[in-house]
């Protein structure tokens, strides 16, 4: 079997080509335009390069972007000043903290003086309580990219088993949780799990976020499985997952490729959620 390639590209292009066409209406029936304001502190060069895509996105869909740049060693202070600044800032629907933020900085308790109405991230706990008692409203933009990838290309959830390699709060906890509400059945694996390769074998969809390069070898996946790799890696100047794409593209039914997989996915659902909390402020 030789894998369908999943497009992540194409289907992120649509979904934002929708938050444009969504965003103009809003503009012409109530003259509000979506705004996202994004938190950069430090200057790791890979959080540059996830902002500025951001931005663009932003720009091609005419909505409003600001960039709030901060010091590597900014305080906790100077960061949750910013963000009770956009929180009552009319013009900005949706807020932003690029992580992972410098070390001295505590991520929860930043994220926690977001509003729960601008956490276009899906991240504060208010969102993520809400997701885990069933009620979708703003969730994180990776799982939800993965989610609405696998929905548009016709892959059926219900009654499935996704594994997933990953238990952080932006990718394999969020993730589990939609899954479930999908009628899956779903494992969940990290560093401590005994037998991996016996899990991710197991998979009907397999979904990988570790962050090694070739980490999921042909025998750790099922003939006939839908592979899902979010990874991120610099290899020798080249974007890599973490799945050997060449070996499992001979045996899965469908896997995504890095990078034009998840990664234009995770954009594409930020828009969406800015979107969705722009029209939330019209309706209040
Ligand atoms: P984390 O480091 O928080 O998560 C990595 C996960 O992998 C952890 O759950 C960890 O387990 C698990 N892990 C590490 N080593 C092993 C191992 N040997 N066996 C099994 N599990 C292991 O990273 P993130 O969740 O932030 O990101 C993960 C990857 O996804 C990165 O490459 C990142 O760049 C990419 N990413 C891509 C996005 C996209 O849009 N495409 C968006 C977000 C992330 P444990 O919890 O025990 O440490």
């Amino acid at each position: 079997m030789v894998a369908r390639i999943i497009d992540g590209r194409s289907v992120a292009a649509e979904v934002r080509k929708q938050a444009a066409e969504e965003a103009k209406l809003l503009w012409e029936e109530h003259g509000v335009r979506p705004g996202l304001a994004a938190i950069l502190v430090g200057n790791d060069p890979a959080s540059e390069v996830y902002v500025g895509l951001k931005q663009k996105a932003c720009e091609e869909a005419a909505f409003t972007f600001r960039r709030i740049t901060l010091p590597e060693e900014a305080s906790e202070e100077e960061v949750m000043e910013q963000i009770h600044k956009l929180n009552t800032d009319e013009h900005i629907h949706g807020v932003m903290v690029q992580l992972p933020l410098p070390p001295h900085l505590n991520e929860n308790k930043i994220i926690d003086t977001l509003s729960p109405e601008k956490d276009v991230d899906g991240l504060h706990p208010v969102n993520m309580g809400r997701l885990l008692l069933g009620d979708e409203g703003i969730t994180p933009c990776t799982p939800t990219g993965i989610i609405t990838l696998l929905e548009r290309e016709g892959v059926a959830l219900r009654g499935k088993h996704v594994v997933i390699v990953n238990r952080s709060k932006i990718v394999g906890r969020p993730l589990m949780v939609m899954m479930i509400n999908r009628d899956a059945t779903v494992t969940v694996c990290h560093s401590k799990t005994v037998n991996l390769a016996g899990h991710t074998r197991a998979a009907d969809i397999l979904v990988v976020a570790v962050g090694k390069p070739r980490f999921i070898t042909e025998d750790m996946v099922r003939e006939g499985a839908v592979v899902v790799d979010v990874g991120i890696n610099r290899v020798e100047g080249r974007i890599v997952g973490d799945v050997d794409f060449d070996m499992v593209k001979e045996k899965a039914a469908a896997i995504t490729p890095v990078p034009g997989g998840v990664g234009p996915m995770t954009v594409a659902m930020l828009l969406m959620n800015v979107l969705k909390a722009a029209k939330r402020s019209v309706e209040k």
